[in-house]
């Protein structure tokens, strides 16, 4: 290679790096036009953010494991999860989309996707993983679930039921895994420990999760 093809090289690759990418040029085109349009105010947009991004799989584990813990909260948190959620201090905003929490058992498998985009329980969660997003999983757990979760590693008995939970933009899902045997006298931080992201989406179990 000669040197002026190397030099062009390096500036190409530079060039590339200082461009933002069309989805970030896309969300600061619509972040300019909320705030001349007046619906929100960059503060506003910026908290929104912050709030998101503090968000996390911990959230999630502790309530969980909570859930494993307290049967009477386990069963509210099934039957009505915002309601269950705010008796624990567990304020979720107020335009937070329906959310609703499943459990699996030694029958029942469920297993969350957006087939659509990417809906998911940003308010418990964070923010989904890149894999949650792609076309491949939105389309091929919805017809071959157990393929699918076995490559996450999760390979289940043909007795057990599969339920694939296709999100919204109005309805979340949450999955409580099964309790792993061997956790007696668990507390609420050594059994939150083992909740995985992924157990929480169905796609594996929680860890050293022997039934
Ligand atoms: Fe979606």
């Amino acid at each position: 290679m000669s040197n002026e093809q190397q030099v062009n090289h390096g500036d190409h690759d530079s060039e590339s790096e200082i461009q933002p990418s069309y989805y970030a040029s896309r969300a600061k085109a619509i972040e300019a036009l909320l705030v001349q349009k007046g619906v929100m105010t960059t503060n506003e947009i910026n908290s929104e953010v912050n709030a998101m991004d503090s968000k996390s799989p911990a959230d999630g584990a502790k309530i969980v494991a909570l859930a494993w813990l307290d049967d009477s909260f386990k069963t509210k948190l099934l039957a009505n999860a915002s309601e269950a959620l705010e008796e624990i201090g567990y304020k979720l905003p107020d335009e937070t989309p329906y959310l609703k929490v499943v459990e699996n058992s030694e029958d029942i498998h469920h297993v969350v996707v957006c087939t659509l985009c990417s809906c998911y329980p940003r308010m418990l969660l964070g923010r989904p993983p890149d894999w949650y997003k792609s076309l491949a999983y939105r389309s091929r757990v919805v017809v071959s679930p157990r393929e699918v979760m076995e490559e996450f590693g999760l390979r289940l008995s043909d007795d057990i039921e599969v339920r694939v939970l296709d999100s919204t933009a109005d309805l979340r899902y949450m999955v409580i895994p099964r309790r792993p045997l061997g956790t007696d006298g668990f507390d609420q931080e050594s059994l939150a420990a083992l909740v995985t992201r992924d157990s929480m989406i169905g796609v594996s179990d929680p860890l050293s999760a022997h039934f």
